[in-house]
């Protein structure tokens, strides 16, 4: 794609970045066909290959209109037209770009605005946010159904282990995780020490991919800096760092790209991603005993971050079979849930067609329970199933406990 950047953004390193991206696109527009905003709404412009032109314009033209940013803004980031591309075009990063840039040119609507500015306040600071979900949880009963599907039930979960003094691997907790689904990183924990890992709870809060990927830039580059700071100390003393949530994971293994251009931090961030992985690749080199057959029929659904992102799909199935579990396939494997981070609040009526596409293909085949791999999306599949959704490490922690 040819491109003719306006001079006034010609030196920003973003924009430079952006012009890169859209050279390589061909415009032939494979990547239509896995968009999941492009196949609920028919609409060229809620496609990448759409939304690729908007940002191709934004930055020939200098400006945005508010119509264009609402198609940027029905955008997952799902990353399935990513793995589509026959050229490599690197949309995720292309639509960071544009909702940054977008962020100055153009005014969201006001509720827009406050919900992004309130889920950025309180979600990262957990003072703030486990107190507000107990709330939530306690008086769940009471809820109008709308926002009874955002408030996940409280969960029973075992502790943690007590800490290591030797750990091998440290396990992240997050921010949403540590405190909605708590039993997810004590269930990763568990399942590492029966493998002869002693492992420790780290309380890392948020990654900041929640202020990144609501175009708030600096923010997020803000965390990842605390994060690394956190870390880095601890790092020559442990085989791994591992995420148990893969929008974090992803998040974390793609540092290097956010703080390139930040001199001391750059390397640091490489360290750091190079320590960390994912649960699920860990785990497979590890031998785990046989839990007893349980007779349970499993459908896996498979995060973007995980399949998209962090290019592990079919990982956990593998594990899974591995340990005897019944697996039962599923159609449009690729498509996303609707959680997609911030999206189910801000995107409400997409996110919840999305989410009843996906719970049908995934119940399609009767399964007893449903397992994923990130937080977002279990609570969200979760609150609209009609079986269990829960973590796949979740699964298998308590069958072998
Ligand atoms: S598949 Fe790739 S090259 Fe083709 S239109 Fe989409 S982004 Fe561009
Ligand atoms: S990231 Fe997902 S929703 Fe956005 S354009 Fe690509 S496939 Fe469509």
């Amino acid at each position: 794609m040819k491109t003719s950047i306006h001079p006034d953004l010609a030196a920003l390193p973003d924009v430079q970045a952006a012009d890169s991206i859209l050279r390589n696109c061909v415009h032939c527009g494979f990547c239509n066909a896995t968009c999941p905003t492009y196949q609920e709404l028919g609409d060229e412009l809620d496609g990448p290959r759409g939304r690729i032109y908007l940002i191709k314009n934004l930055l020939e033209d200098n400006r945005i209109s508010a119509e264009a940013v609402t198609h940027l803004d029905r955008c997952l980031t799902c990353r399935a037209c990513e793995t589509t591309c026959p050229s490599g075009v690197q949309y995720g990063q292309l639509i960071d770009i544009g909702r940054g840039m977008a962020e100055q040119y153009a005014e969201r609507s006001r509720v827009r605005q406050t919900l992004s500015w309130l889920m950025r306040l309180v979600i990262p600071r957990r003072w703030l946010f486990k107190p507000l979900l107990r709330t939530g949880q306690l008086f769940r009963p009471l809820l109008p159904a709308a926002l009874k599907s955002h408030v996940p039930a409280r969960q029973q979960t075992l502790p943690p282990l007590a800490a290591s003094d030797n750990p091998r691997v440290l396990l992240l907790t997050g921010c949403v995780q540590s405190a909605a689904t708590p039993g997810v990183v004590t269930a990763l924990q568990r399942l590492l020490a029966k493998a002869g890992r002693p492992a420790n709870l780290v309380d890392e809060g948020c990654c900041g991919a929640l202020d990144y990927h609501l175009g708030a830039h600096e923010a997020g580059r803000a965390h990842m800096r605390r994060v690394i700071d956190q870390l880095l100390p601890e790092l020559d003393q442990v085989d791994a760092v591992l995420s148990s949530a893969t929008g974090c994971g992803v998040t974390l293994a793609e540092y290097p790209r956010y703080l390139e251009d930040d001199p001391v931090y750059a390397a640091r961030a490489q360290r750091l991603a190079d320590k960390c992985r994912d649960a699920v690749s860990y785990l497979a080199a590890l031998e785990l005993p046989v839990p007893a057959s349980n007779g349970l029929r499993v459908a896996v659904h498979t995060p973007c971050s995980m399949q998209h992102g962090l290019k592990l799909n079919g990982q956990v199935e593998k594990i899974l079979e591995r340990l005897g579990y019944t697996l039962v396939p599923h159609a449009e494997g690729h498509l996303c849930c609707g959680s997609a981070g911030s999206y189910s609040i801000l995107e409400p009526a997409l996110s919840e067609r999305l989410q009843r596409r996906k719970i049908r293909a995934l119940q399609a085949g009767k399964p007893d329970v449903i397992v994923t791999a990130n937080i977002g999306c279990q609570l969200h599949l979760g609150a609209g199933a009609d079986v269990p959704v829960i973590h796949w490490l979740e699964l298998v922690a308590a069958d072998l406990s």
